[in-house]
């Protein structure tokens, strides 16, 4: 077995732990120990997955895949939420899966050591439009205009006023932005 094929994570030990703040809500969260670290697997697994946060320096990436959340550092993997020990078998495989196919994969996989760009506040987009309220791109304002860019519903060619010379500067800020 060469290096490549070798897993990233083998054993591990897996517990339900209750939530602390709702004693008896009988949601649990999963806690995966693991015997070794894997924290340079993390930059991988961020170019793969769904990111929710990744702080290289910290060692901690939190993620979605398939409606389940997680989040690792390199001895520890949580799961959130459950509801018993079958949905807690079924995740916990699942995503034991998913980072060890990552892994195997890893010589294809370009490492990402950032974590999710934040999205800007909707008022500082808002103030880099024309703010004529002219409707041509087909939402009512411009500061709904601006929100459909930040969610990622709309693109800066739909306002034709970002095109003209005058706005140029501007646009090129929002191109920054988002
Ligand atoms: S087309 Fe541009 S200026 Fe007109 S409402 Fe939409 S965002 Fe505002």
């Amino acid at each position: 077995m060469n290096n490549h094929d070798e897993a990233l994570i083998g054993d591990y030990g897996m517990k339900l732990v209750e939530r602390a703040c709702e004693p008896g809500s009988f949601e649990y969260k999963i806690e995966i120990t693991l015997p070794g670290d894997i924290g340079r697997a993390l930059p991988y697994i961020n170019a793969q997955v769904e990111c929710i946060d990744y702080l290289h320096n910290e060692k901690f990436l939190s993620f979605r895949h398939d409606e389940i959340f997680c989040s690792m550092r390199p001895n520890l993997i949580t799961i959130a939420m459950v509801h018993n020990r079958e949905e807690a078998l079924q995740k916990t495989e699942i995503i034991i899966g998913l980072l060890n196919d990552i892994w195997r994969r890893r010589g294809d996989i370009e490492p990402k050591y950032n974590g999710k760009k934040a999205k800007p506040p909707t008022l500082s987009i808002y103030k880099l439009l024309p703010r004529t309220n002219c409707r041509e791109c087909g939402l009512a304002t411009c500061m709904a205009f601006a929100s459909a860019l930040i969610n990622d519903q709309a693109e800066l060619d739909n306002c034709p006023g970002l095109l003209h010379e005058e706005h140029s500067s501007k646009r090129q800020e929002l191109t920054n932005l988002l």
